[in-house]
């Protein structure tokens, strides 16, 4: 029998990985997890090190979703990892910066993808699958999402072009750089819809949640998302720890089974939680950093045991702002397997954070020992200390890294042991975030060939007005049936 997925708030089934593949929230509110964590041993990590990218992907991901044939799971991933759209053979490359501490330091390049940012790197693999279940099914799928401008993009760029899948993107007028506009507006593919709303982010989102919470229409138009709790975007993310560790090993001269260790800038827990999971496969990584900005909820907890999210006027805007989340919502998968897999423990926890806004797992010493145990360590990083890495990085290793990055390495230098390399995920490139780099180099951002004259693309995007009845009204003239 295929592996089973469950709800994290209670014993609810909720099938295998084609079953929860289009699907969000599970009924009672929980997040989908795996019965159990696939396991790797030694032998297959030797198998498996010296395996192209896209047939990793195939044998990482179809332990998770091994009701689909391997045969069209590795079909899926040589389409979506291919050196065309990642601009590198390697796909994700292992860059090392230098020696600091004793420790190694290298840059995971994950942002390689049309979009400049990682999210691709999974996004482009659910685009293949999405395609691959819904045609294969005989269903449509109309995507309605909001962005502040990356998680979007993302999509867009994975989504565009495949049959049976329709995207309707809302985007906060004026609240995105010129370059991220351009990024989605320029898009021409007829099954890509972008448009702006006059309003924030959180006002998109609103209009997103209230036509999805009238579940008659959402039915009949076939209405999904693509958000960060999606579980196959999860898996996806497992691959490139692998990958990571491979080169490591490889670059550094390390025996297979040496740790290795991982800083991870996060915001909605979702990278870092692949980490986790691919830790719990059994990859030696001896920590997880969980880098945060500002907005330190998670850095919080890991210092505190004490999880207190914020609401969006006690939300800090950075210029690392893919971070700029304060509830994280893959972290309550994290905290499920904490608990051991108990849903009634869970559940309580969820309880209490909506009644009194917080929890408190200082109490609890096996969820203590567990916590320690699992390698996550966290930390933050403040605008001035970010600027100062990018100028530091720069000046030291010749490399001009973003925002996010700089982050991921201010929190990763806490925690550098001698002889053990620690690989910061580079969450995106510096040429999305150009005004930071000029503020901290005084010279603009270098940006990849063919990407010199995007702003002046012509676009295609429709203002709409904030008014969820019309929206519906746009979507039901629009939605592929
Ligand atoms: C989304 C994003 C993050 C945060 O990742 P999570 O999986 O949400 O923790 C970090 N950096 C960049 C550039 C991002 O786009």
């Amino acid at each position: 029998m295929s592996l089973q997925y469950r709800s994290t708030r209670s014993d609810t089934q909720l099938g295998s990985f084609t079953d929860i593949l289009l699907e969000g929230l599970a009924p009672d509110g929980g997040l989908a997890m795996p019965q159990s964590i696939p396991q790797v041993s030694l032998q297959t990590l030797a198998d498996w090190s010296g395996l192209s990218y896209a047939q990793l992907a195939a044998r990482v991901m179809h332990r998770f979703a091994d009701d689909l044939p391997f045969e069209v799971i590795e079909r899926l991933a040589a389409a979506a990892y291919t050196e065309q759209t990642f601009h590198s053979k390697a796909i994700a490359p292992l860059t090392p910066l230098g020696v600091e501490q004793g420790a190694p330091i290298a840059l995971l390049e994950l942002s390689n993808g049309p979009t400049l940012a990682f999210k691709d790197m999974a996004m482009q693999m659910l685009g293949q699958l999405f395609e691959y279940v819904l045609t294969s099914r005989g269903q449509t799928l109309n995507i309605l999402g909001a962005t502040s401008g990356d998680t979007g993009s993302a999509a867009e760029y994975a989504m565009r072009g495949k049959k049976a899948v329709n995207v309707f993107m809302l985007s906060p007028q004026g609240r995105m750089s010129d370059f991220q506009r351009a990024q989605m507006y320029s898009l021409q593919d007829p099954n890509i819809h972008n448009w702006s709303v006059p309003g924030s982010f959180d006002d998109c989102q609103d209009m997103v949640k209230a036509v999805s919470a009238d579940l008659a229409f959402k039915a009949k138009y076939r209405i999904g998302t693509v958000n960060s709790i999606n579980w196959a975007r999860i898996t996806a993310q497992v691959v490139y720890y692998f990958a990571a560790y491979f080169q490591a090993v490889r670059q550094y001269g390390l025996q297979l089974g040496d740790p290795v260790a991982v800083s991870v800038p996060s915001g909605n827990f979702g990278n870092v939680l692949s980490g986790y999971v691919a830790k719990r496969m059994g990859l030696p990584l001896s920590r997880l950093v969980v880098a945060t900005n500002e907005n330190n909820v998670l850095a919080e907890f890991f210092n505190s045991l004490v999880y207190r999210p914020r609401g969006s006027t006690e939300t800090y805007v950075t210029s690392s702002p893919s971070m700029d989340i304060s509830k994280a919502s893959n972290f309550e998968r994290y905290v499920f397997e904490m608990l051991n897999g108990d849903a009634s423990a869970l559940a309580d926890l969820w309880r209490q954070l909506s009644s009194t806004g917080q929890f408190s797992l200082a109490d609890n010493q096996p969820v203590r020992d567990r916590i320690a145990a699992s390698g996550l360590v966290a930390g933050q990083s403040s605008h001035a200390q970010r600027l100062a890495a990018i100028s530091d990085i720069y000046s030291k290793y010749h490399r001009v890294i973003d925002p996010h990055t700089a982050d991921g390495i201010n929190v990763g230098r806490q925690y550098l042991r001698a002889g053990e390399p620690m690989l910061v995920l580079e969450t995106a490139l510096p040429a999305k975030f150009g005004q930071t780099i000029e503020d901290a180099l005084g010279t603009p951002a270098p940006r990849r060939a063919g990407l010199e004259n995007l702003e002046s693309l012509p676009q295609r995007v429709v203002a709409i007005t904030q008014d969820v009845e019309a929206l519906k009204a746009r979507i039901a003239d629009q939605a592929l049936l």
